[in-house]
């Protein structure tokens, strides 16, 4: 077994609530680095270089679930330290 991370490695998002609790591989295996959102069959779903993009896309949809901007900063600020933008 793959250890479990706490947040997803790309978004940031808490594993805990993916309702698929992981993305997949390309054999179709569960990936639990990246979420369901993130990631599907081996590859991201999203073709962003940077983890500004990543930020603003997730930002967005913290507006959009009624969140303010200090808990939009709050849940974004660790993104680009997460695994996938710190190569
Ligand atoms: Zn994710």
């Amino acid at each position: 077994m793959e250890k479990f991370d706490k947040f997803c490695q790309s978004c940031g998002m808490p594993m805990e609530k993916d309702p698929e609790n992981g993305g997949t591989n390309a054999d179709g295996t569960k990936n639990l680095k990246f979420c369901s959102y993130c990631y599907q069959m081996g590859a991201f779903k999203d073709s962003f270089t940077k983890s500004k993009e990543m930020v603003d896309l997730v930002k967005g949809k913290l507006k959009e679930m009624g969140y303010g901007p200090i808990k939009r900063w709050f849940y974004t600020s660790h993104i680009s330290q997460l695994e996938r933008w710190k190569r």
